[in-house]
């Protein structure tokens, strides 16, 4: 095991037994996050719903079966990526997660991106976009364009649950996110290793 996957699998332990906002009190299961370690591309969604707070995987409902969907169309399998959320633990009745409970858990996140290190992080809906790029323009502004972070790329698109909601127009406008992915993979060489100071990314 690589010192990255020994970290890796110690910040989960940690995350597992956190009591750090509200949410620790009634999630089922801490959801970490779920995928290959050495993945080039990383999905960020907003938090655990309650098929995902049951089996402490993320994405494992309609939404998720969706997301399948969509990476095998660009040729990527569900075990090539990486999965997780803003937040670990499951908003009671799948309400947004507030802004306190996400800043609680943001480190977690950013420590995942470091340890992971993805050349392109893909945030799923309003809630990964926002807190990644810090803007306050929504998604259907945002998608569509690839953008610089840190070193890696962030591709900004909607979450799989909008799609189910939204139908074929939303479904269409993430096949074009997708392909954006696949172009950025396709062309990427790995920028130098990120410092670790930088991990004040999100601060
Ligand atoms: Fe800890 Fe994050 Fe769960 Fe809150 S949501 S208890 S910060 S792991």
């Amino acid at each position: 095991m690589t010192d990255a996957h020994e970290a890796l699998r110690e910040l989960e332990e940690r995350a597992r037994a956190c009591t750090a906002c509200r949410l620790a009190e009634t999630r089922t299961t801490v959801v970490f996050g779920d995928g290959s370690t050495d993945a080039r591309v990383m999905f960020v969604g907003e938090g655990p719903g309650r098929n995902e707070d049951l089996q402490g995987v993320p994405f494992v409902g309609a939404a998720g079966q969706l997301l399948n969907r969509l990476l095998e169309e660009v040729d990527l399998r569900r075990e090539d990526v990486y999965i997780a959320n803003v937040v670990k633990c499951r908003p009671p009745g799948n309400r947004d997660p507030r802004p306190d409970e996400i800043e609680a858990c943001k480190g977690y996140l950013a420590e995942q991106i470091r340890l992971i290190d993805p050349e392109v992080v893909s945030t799923l809906g309003n809630f990964a976009t926002k807190l990644l790029l810090k803007q306050q323009m929504g998604i259907t502004r945002l998608r569509g364009h690839a953008y610089p972070w840190w070193n890696r790329t962030v591709v900004p698109t909607f979450h799989p649950a909008a799609a189910l909601r939204g139908g074929e127009s939303v479904m269409s406008q993430m096949r074009e996110d997708f392909l954006l992915i696949e172009g950025v993979l396709s062309s990427t060489t790995k920028m130098e290793e990120q410092e670790p100071e930088q991990l004040g990314l999100f601060g």
